[in-house]
C-alpha cells in the first residue's frame, strides 16, 4: 500500500492537467498508469485524476503532470509559477512535444522532472519510485527521463474494458521521413511501428462496448500501414479496416484527421480500401507547397507532380481531397508562394477539392528550428482570406502567424533553451 500523505491522511494523488491539445496524450498515459497498477508495478491505491484546473487542496503529497506543445508555453509557465508558489507545493513534471524538444529549458522553467519522447514506460516507473519515497522528493524523481527502447505499440490495444477515456486508434507510431518543419520523428523516432489489425480491433471492441462507434485512426501516413510496397499496404489496410468494422466501428475514419496520407503513396487500390471500410468522405493529403524548390528545402521527399497526381486520384475515387498547405517556410520566395496559391486555385477548381491552410511555425525539435518564417505579403494574406471565404478552406494559418512571433520572442527571452 502507498504511504499516506503527510498530514492529510489521504493516499498520494497524481493530477494530470488537461489542456487544449493534450486530451489524447493524457488518455494514453492514464491507461499506461492503470495497466501498471493492474500488473502491480505501481501501488494500486494511488488516485489518478484528469482535471482542467489544479485542485485547490494540492500539497506536497501530490504529483502534478503537464503535457504540452510549444504553443501552450506561456499558459503553462504562468500555471507552473502559481503551483511553485504554494507553501507545500506538489512535485511538478512535464512531458509531450515541447518538453521532449527542450527538456533543459523546462527544468529551468521550474519543473522537477521532464519526460522525453514516449512516457508509457518511463512515467509508471517514475511514479513507482515517487510513491515509495515517503518524502516525495528523492533524487530518483528529478531530472530528465528518456525511454531505453521504443514502446511496443502492438503489445496492447488502445483501449480496454475499464477505459474512462478513449484515445484515437493509433495504428502506427514514428515516421521515417524528416520534414524540416515537423517534430514527430524526433519525438517518436524514425522507425515506424504498427498496431496489428487483431490488436487494433480488440481495442475497437472495447470502445464500441462503451458506446463509441466513431473510431478515428491515428498515424503519420495511413498509406504506409504495415510497411512495404503499396500492394502489401493495401492488403494490411484492408484487413485492418475489415476487422475494425467487424468489431463494431460503424464510422471508421481512415486517411482523414488524424491519419493523413503522403502524396507519393496514394494509389487507386489504396483509395478503394478507404472507400470500402472508411466512413470519411475526405482524404487529407500533405502537399505543403506548390513549389518543388520549397518541397526540397522542406525535405518532403515528393514533388508537386506527385501531389497533383495524388489529388486527382483521390477526387477520381469519389472522395474529397483535403489538401494541407504550408506558407512562409524559411527560404520560400514570393514566386514560391504564388505557385502554392496557383495549386490552391487548381484544387478548388475540382468540385470536391478542399484546403487546409497553415503558416510555418518555428518549433524546437524540428530540423528547421530556429529559422523564422518568411513574412507573407499583404496580397498573399488577402488571397488566403479569400480562400477561406469560399467556405472550402480551413486551418489556423492566421493564428500561426501570431504564435510564430511569440515562440521566437520566448526563445529570445530564454524561456526556450533549445538551440539550432
Ligand atoms: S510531416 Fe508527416 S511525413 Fe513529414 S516528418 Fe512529419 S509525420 Fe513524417
Amino acid at each position: 500500500m502507498p504511504d499516506e500523505r503527510l498530514g492529510t491522511g489521504r493516499p498520494p494523488r497524481i493530477v494530470l492537467l488537461r489542456g487544449p491539445r493534450n486530451r489524447n496524450s493524457l488518455a494514453v498515459l492514464h491507461r499506461a498508469l492503470r495497466r501498471a497498477a493492474d500488473r502491480g508495478e505501481i501501488p494500486g491505491g494511488l488516485e489518478v485524476v484528469l482535471v482542467d484546473a489544479p485542485p485547490p487542496d494540492l500539497d506536497d503529497g501530490d504529483l502534478v503532470g503537464f503535457s504540452f506543445t510549444t504553443v501552450d508555453l506561456d499558459d503553462v509557465a504562468a500555471r507552473l509559477a502559481t503551483l511553485r508558489a504554494l507553501p507545500r507545493r506538489p512535485l511538478l513534471i512535464a512531458g509531450g512535444a515541447h518538453p521532449s524538444a527542450d527538456p533543459e529549458g523546462c527544468l529551468a522553467l521550474g519543473f522537477d522532472a521532464v519526460f522525453v519522447g514516449e512516457a508509457e514506460a518511463t512515467l509508471p516507473a517514475f511514479v513507482a519510485r515517487w510513491a515509495a519515497d515517503p518524502g516525495r522528493r528523492g533524487p530518483d524523481t528529478a531530472g530528465i527521463f528518456t525511454p531505453d527502447a521504443p514502446f511496443d505499440l502492438d503489445a496492447e490495444p488502445h483501449a480496454d474494458a475499464d477505459s474512462p477515456e478513449f484515445p484515437f486508434l493509433e495504428i502506427s507510431r514514428g515516421c521515417p521521413h524528416a520534414c524540416a518543419f515537423c517534430a514527430v520523428p524526433a519525438l517518436f523516432g524514425r522507425r515506424m511501428r504498427f498496431r496489428s489489425p487483431e490488436v487494433a480491433a480488440a481495442g475497437v471492441a472495447h470502445a464500441v462496448a462503451r458506446g463509441h462507434r466513431r473510431i478515428r485512426c491515428l498515424t503519420t501516413d495511413a498509406f504506409s500501414y504495415g510497411g512495404g510496397p503499396p500492394e502489401k499496404v493495401a492488403a494490411a489496410l484492408d484487413r485492418l479496416g475489415a476487422m475494425c468494422v467487424a468489431a463494431g466501428a460503424s464510422y471508421l475514419m481512415l486517411g482523414s484527421f488524424p491519419s493523413e496520407v503522403r502524396p507519393e503513396r496514394v494509389t487507386t487500390a489504396l483509395l478503394e480500401v478507404v472507400s470500402r471500410h472508411g466512413a470519411n468522405p475526405t482524404v487529407v493529403v500533405g502537399v505543403q507547397s506548390g513549389s518543388d524548390a520549397v518541397l526540397g528545402t522542406m525535405r518532403r521527399g515528393h514533388t508537386v507532380e506527385d501531389a497533383a497526381r495524388a489529388v486527382t486520384r483521390i477526387h477520381d475515387a469519389g472522395l474529397s481531397p483535403h489538401v494541407d498547405l504550408l506558407f512562409g517556410f524559411p527560404g520560400e520566395t514570393a514566386a514560391d508562394r504564388l505557385a502554392t496559391l496557383e495549386f490552391s486555385d487548381w484544387v478548388l477548381s475540382l468540385p470536391r477539392g478542399r484546403l487546409h491552410l497553415h503558416v510555418y511555425l518555428p518549433l524546437p525539435g524540428t530540423p528547421a528550428w530556429p529559422a523564422p518564417p518568411e513574412a507573407l505579403e499583404p496580397a498573399v494574406v488577402a488571397r488566403l482570406r479569400a480562400l477561406v471565404a469560399t467556405g472550402r478552406a480551413d486551418g489556423y494559418w492566421d493564428h500561426h502567424v501570431v504564435q510564430g512571433r511569440r515562440i521566437l520572442a520566448q526563445a529570445k527571452a530564454g524561456l526556450i533553451r533549445r538551440g539550432a
